[in-house]
């Protein structure tokens, strides 16, 4: 296991810093000025644009308000920025130029780090898909035939991916309980969160171009935490039989700094053992998911944060690069700025379950809170935030938090 990196930002060496030297997440935040590309080092910004305007980086697109044109430069233009960096930073390196290029986090705001050109969503937790199976079906036959032979996901909507600390109202929709002879609209009633990664693709691919696992795995540019927001009864009404639709459409929330997968790569490990083999164009050739620890908090409003749930991403039955690789099999292109959510991470026991529905089993069992309050599902006001990261020797790779706080819904007009 790699130890930590000492930079010359003294923040960046506290053990506990998210954001050491061996992180270097990129993201895109402002000043009270035009947005740019940036990365984390200890509690500061590193304005990834000044350093390319001074020379001490090359094009590389950083003065623009999105990663993209960065992402898909692909792996060795990463792989030489990200060194560059680590040398820029290292412990004794600094200079006049480098602390003018740094504002401190807390005096910037960050955005939407990337442009997201589509968003698919898939349901990779055994966990998640058994429990959810058990609700809405049958316990005895709760995994889908599929789902031990391929990666299930639907195609969302990358028009409502934001960033962390939006705030976004209670979704509308139709909903038709089981004893409700006509169906209905108005506000969701069971708002609910899904603790996911997000892998972002760098490298594009041609429509019915194939790619293979490993390929797929090059072309991931890093990863990021994902809050797929889900409406459970709007989503109940609607599922049957092309999948969700508005339930998930409103709202899906990113932290704002992209992980790489270079400061990941000491936490690889592999998926867990085959149920069933799987057929070769998804058969993994090595360790491709990463050891991530992942929480949950809720909060009432002015409430305490309690934390809901705590797992790990290394529970996932498949990696990102074996969804990219079936995402792609039939030929559909894959675009720079393509957002993949892992599907639910739910662990194998209660407290380690990745939404409402499952910690509450359908709203049966509602959970208590610091303050005394209890849920089922999310009321208006609650802030939901999810946290993650790898622990290493001494350091650790931090995302951020990816937070979202909810509205009301909005009155018509
Ligand atoms: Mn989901």
């Amino acid at each position: 296991m790699t130890e930590l990196l000492r930079s010359w930002v003294e923040t960046a060496n506290d053990p506990d810093s998210p954001f050491p030297l061996n992180n270097l997440p990129f993201g895109v935040f402002s000043a009270g000025d035009a947005p740019r590309c940036g990365v984390a080092i200890g509690d500061r910004v590193l304005d990834l644009a000044a350093l390319q305007a001074a020379g001490l980086l090359p094009e590389s697109g950083f003065d623009a308000p999105a990663l993209n044109s960065f992402m898909a430069k692909g792996k060795e233009a990463w792989a030489d920025i990200r060194a560059r960096l680590t040398d820029l930073l290292r412990e004794g390196n600094a200079s006049d130029t480098l602390r003018a290029a740094l504002q401190e986090m807390g005096g910037v705001t960050l955005h939407l780090p990337f442009t997201v050109a589509e968003y698919t969503d898939f349901y990779a937790g055994r966990q998640h898909a058994f429990n959810v199976g058990s609700l809405f079906r049958d316990p005895e036959n709760a995994l889908p035939p599929n789902w031990l032979h391929i990666p299930i996901g639907y195609n969302g909507r990358a028009s409502t991916v934001v960033v962390s600390g939006t705030e976004f109202h209670r979704p509308m929709g139709q909903l038709k309980g089981p004893q409700d002879a006509m169906p209905g609209f108005g506000p969701s009633k069971r708002l609910d969160i899904e603790l996911e990664m997000g892998a972002v693709v760098g490298l594009p691919t041609e429509m019915g171009q194939r790619i293979s696992v490993d390929e797929a795995d090059d072309m991931i540019f890093g990863y990021v935490l994902l809050n797929d927001w889900s409406a459970r009864d709007i989503q109940a009404w609607e599922y049957q039989p092309l999948g969700p639709f508005q339930a998930k459409a409103f709202a899906t929330t990113i932290s704002p700094w992209v992980v790489t997968k270079a400061a990941l790569a000491p936490f690889r490990c592999a998926t867990p053992p085959r149920e069933k083999e799987l057929l070769p164009h998804i058969r993994d050739t090595g360790p491709m998911l990463y050891d991530i620890d992942l929480s949950v908090t809720m909060a009432a409003p002015g409430g305490t944060p309690t934390e809901i749930c705590r797992t790990n991403y290394n529970t996932l039955y498949y990696s990102a690069a074996q969804q990219l690789a079936h995402h792609a099999s039939s030929g559909c292109a894959m675009r720079t700025g393509d957002l993949l959510g892992s599907g639910t991470i739910s662990g194998p026991e209660k407290g380690m379950f990745g939404s409402l529905l499952e910690m509450t089993w359908g709203g049966r069992d509602p959970i208590t809170l610091e303050g005394g309050e209890t849920r089922t599902f999310i009321e208006d006001g609650d802030t939901l935030t999810l946290q993650g990261h790898a622990q290493g020797e001494g350091y650790r790779i931090g995302f951020g938090p990816c937070v979202g706080t909810i509205l009301p819904a909005r009155d018509q007009g």
